[in-house]
């Protein structure tokens, strides 16, 4: 029997409407040896040195973190050469954007982002109670123009995701110069450059420079890619001094715990890990790029760790067929159905042995008739 309406707790309006985040798969029922190739990892793991630290803090569990997180904010300025009063770290940037979210977004207020966005954006929006309002792309990558046309009164917020997940597309800076340029200065605009660090081109820019210069501007960032520590959920945010106001008047007193504090201080001082992190992706991302195409398929071109491969229609052939023929060998990809895309499937570059699976079990893939589809 359904209770009477209001017998029972009942969560404001929006959150019943959130379809829960749904992470990249991690095994495959019947299959022992399994590549996550699902939620942009990195092969290479987290830095020795960041390892080495999170097992010292293991000694002093009992005593609560540095509620500021003051040594991975002084780790994280003298990298960037910034004052680290102008950081916010988080549990993850998943916990920054929700607090962007929360602090800056309220009943009929809207929060903007492009048709291929990052997932979280939208249901942080619906979360706070806010109308999440979708700009479309061009070619799969977000689109100024779009975004521009769709601001009213209302919007409060506009995330993009640069290079954005699951598309793996960038916006040159003078593109996001644009994008700010064409903002009311009431509407914070957040620049999610979670893959920044792989990004080989020169017209690229995470956006540091503009969240330090402009009043409406804040770049996130997160240790859960390149660095390698998504199992710790570290992220932070460099921006103008009264969003970092706003967001410490929110945030958890101790929302970042101290073997992260200490274990992400020790990452972000190791570039010789993270040149090594990028070397890899250097060689991997054309390489597979390349094989694929030679396949027949489709790949969207990507500066991030990963790549968006489109499959074809026919019967034998589907992304949702490929899915399931890459599982059974073990190979776990990510079906991106959630972000508009059923014809595609998100491959994160892994170790050099799960790639060159991948390409073999796509051939045969490819190459298999119909008839044994
Ligand atoms: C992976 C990812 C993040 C990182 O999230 P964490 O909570 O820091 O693990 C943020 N934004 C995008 C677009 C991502 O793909």
């Amino acid at each position: 029997m359904t209770p009477p309406p209001g017998s029972l707790p009942t969560p404001r309006a929006g959150v019943l409407d959130i379809s829960a985040y749904v992470p990249g798969r991690d095994h495959v029922d019947g299959v022992e040896k399994v590549y996550k190739l699902s939620s942009n990892e990195t092969p290479l793991g987290p830095s020795p040195k960041a390892v080495a630290a999170f097992r010292a803090a293991s000694a002093a569990l009992e005593i609560y973190p540095d509620g500021g997180a003051t040594a991975l904010r002084q780790a994280i300025a003298a990298k960037y050469g910034l004052d680290p009063d102008r950081i916010v770290c988080g549990t993850g940037s998943d916990e920054i954007l929700s607090l962007l979210t929360h602090a800056y977004v309220g009943p009929g207020d809207e929060g903007l982002f492009s048709r291929h966005g990052f997932l979280v954006y939208k249901i942080n929006i619906t979360a706070a109670g806010g109308t999440p309002v979708v700009a479309d792309e061009t070619d799969l990558t977000a689109s100024v123009d779009a975004i521009l046309a769709k601001v009213t009164p209302r919007t409060k917020i506009v995330f993009l995701a640069n290079p954005n997940n699951p598309t793996g597309t960038y916006l040159p800076f003078d593109e996001v110069r644009r994008l700010h340029a064409g903002l009311p200065s009431s509407v914070l605009l957040v620049l999610d450059a979670a893959y920044a660090e792989y990004v080989r081109r020169n017209d690229y820019a995470s956006g540091l420079e503009l969240a330090l210069s402009a009043d409406n501007v804040v770049m996130v960032r997160t240790f859960s890619k390149i660095y390698g520590l998504a199992g710790l959920r570290i992220g932070w945010l460099v921006g103008p001094p009264h969003v970092v106001d706003a967001l410490n008047r929110i945030r958890g007193p101790f929302n970042v715990n101290a073997p992260a504090i200490a274990a992400g201080a020790a990452a972000i001082a190791d570039d010789a890990h993270v040149a090594a992190a990028l070397a890899h992706n250097d060689e991997w991302l054309p390489r597979l790029t390349a094989s694929l195409e030679g396949l027949g398929l489709t790949v969207t071109p990507s500066v991030g760790n990963f790549l968006l491969i489109h499959f074809p229609s026919d019967p034998g052939r589907t992304a949702k067929e490929a899915d399931a023929f890459l599982g059974r060998r073990g190979l776990i990809l990510r079906a991106v159905g959630a972000y508009g895309l059923p014809n595609a499937l998100r491959m994160t570059i892994g170790p050099a042995e799960a790639n060159e699976l991948v390409v073999a079990a796509l051939a045969e893939f490819m190459g298999r008739s119909p008839a044994h589809a």
